[in-house]
């Protein structure tokens, strides 16, 4: 289990977390550089849309999962694993606060 100044710890860091992939989505030029080459740009342009869609769906999953990480951790249910409901170690929350499997499940 962890503790409570864990918690704490780790529920800033989603916040953190929270609080930079929003503003990523918002503003698709940090993620992306502007030194787009003008003299390429039309046969880029359709490279690069689908790079920005994916990068889009990768920062709104992401958010989705720190999202829910928070909603567990109001309703108390965060730091257990979905699969066999044991305790996440602290060392993968560490890692990735967002986690939902400990690390035995993860490997599977
Ligand atoms: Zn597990």
């Amino acid at each position: 289990m962890i503790t409570k100044e864990e918690f704490e710890m780790l529920k800033e860091k989603l916040l953190e977390d929270k609080i930079k992939l929003s503003g990523e989505l918002e503003d698709p030029h940090v993620s992306f550089g502007s030194d787009v080459d003008a003299f390429d740009e039309e046969t880029d342009e359709a490279e690069e849309f689908a790079n920005r869609l994916g990068i889009q769906v990768t920062l709104k999953e992401r958010l989705r999962e720190v999202n829910s990480a928070l909603e567990r951790m109001a309703v108390n249910e965060y730091g257990t694993c979905e699969e066999c409901h044991n305790p996440i170690s602290l060392e993968v929350l560490s890692a990735e606060p967002e986690s939902r499997l400990c690390k035995s499940c993860k490997i599977k």
